[in-house]
């Protein structure tokens, strides 16, 4: 007699490393390109030697750091192994079997397998014509078994970020019993002021939580930590499903570091925007189809074209992340490797 896994797992794909290209420039997965921070590596060194030591399970240091930064009190934070984890742990806290978490689709491809790996009901709600949510179909999606709702703004992989009034009409028409989980992964990217900072709004509305990542703008997928702001009673929830110890202590230092070094990063940032308009209009001039992004990439909608493209991007040696028949998103990185993708781009077509 065989093991006996549970059946649904097979409507789940295995895992399927990304490609690897020797030499190949990799813009697949929005990660910034450049390396940390001297002061970064110097504590992540720091902490190494002290790693026979369990971690601080609650994260105190960068919770308090964090807590000054965002002026939030410790009692509305949560950390996780990755902001991943942390719409994980959403779930969990919300949602039985017989509940429903909406998302859009496309949007972050983590939210279907978070969903059915913690037995929660899956609602997709279609992106609009231009790539961006929507968000009146989203609430219309509510019903009483709703328990959670995911905003990805910027939205992965498309780009486009909600903007303020269509945001605040949305939270006004979903029940104040359902979370409403703004996913700002890629916040620092942001431009348009129109685009509202979601720690204003979850200070106040008690059903929404704001996720930010260590990943993206500072530099630290590697590393595994994001963070939520919560009400104290979606906070408190988040950190009794968190399994113990899983933000580790190098992590916990490099984010505090990290922090210290705020100016630094985002300033860092503001190159990949000012490349992100010049890479975005060199696509739409080549007569790609590129909705506007406020991330730290771009999407290419290309439909059938898809794998073709994929593949001549690989034998170009740049790694780009397709979805088949859907689009490509292609993460903007320093003007030489943006280059090295615009030429390929541009070959494609010729
Ligand atoms: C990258 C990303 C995350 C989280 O990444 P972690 O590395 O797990 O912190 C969360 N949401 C979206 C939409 C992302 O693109």
């Amino acid at each position: 007699m065989s093991v006996r896994i549970r059946p649904d797992l097979d409507r789940l794909p295995g895992y399927v490393p990304g490609r690897t290209v020797p030499g190949a420039i990799k813009l697949a997965s929005n990660e910034v390109s450049l390396g940390p921070l001297p002061s970064v590596v110097e504590a992540i060194t720091r902490a190494g030697t002290e790693v026979n030591r369990y971690p601080d399970t609650a994260a105190s240091a960068l919770v308090e750091r964090l807590s000054e930064r965002l002026e939030v009190a410790p009692g509305r934070l949560a950390v996780g192994c990755g902001s991943v984890t942390l719409c994980q742990q959403l779930v969990q806290a919300t949602c039985t079997e017989a509940n429903e978490v909406i998302f859009a689709w496309r949007s972050f491809e983590a939210y279907p397998i978070i969903a059915q790996v913690s037995n929660a009901r899956q609602v997709r709600v279609p992106l609009t014509a231009e790539y961006t949510l929507d968000l009146p179909a989203m609430a219309a999606a509510v019903t009483p078994a709703t328990r959670l709702v995911f905003v990805c703004t910027p939205n992965n992989p498309t780009g486009p970020a909600v903007r303020r009034a269509e945001l605040e009409r949305f939270l006004d028409s979903v029940p104040s019993d359902v979370v409403v989980v703004l996913d700002e992964a890629y916040r620092e990217f942001v431009t348009d002021p129109e685009v509202p900072d979601g720690l204003e709004l979850a200070r106040e509305r008690d059903n929404v939580v704001v996720l930010r990542t260590f990943s993206k703008a500072y530099g630290l997928a590697g590393l595994r930590v994001g963070y939520a702001v919560a009400t104290p009673v979606v906070a408190e929830a988040l950190r009794k499903v968190y399994i113990p110890f899983s933000v580790n202590s190098v992590a916990q230092a490099a984010a505090v570091a990290s922090l210290d070094a705020a100016d630094e990063l985002l300033a860092r940032c503001q190159g990949i925007v000012a490349e992100r308009e010049r890479v975005r209009s060199e696509l739409l001039s080549l007569g790609y189809e590129v909705p506007e992004t406020q991330a730290n990439f771009v999407w290419l909608a290309l439909g059938e074209r898809t794998e073709a493209f994929n593949e001549h991007c690989l034998d170009n040696k740049v790694v780009v992340r397709a979805f088949a028949g859907d689009g490509a998103r292609v993460t903007v990185s320093t003007p030489e490797e943006n280059d090295v993708f615009l030429a390929a781009a541009r070959s494609f077509l010729s």
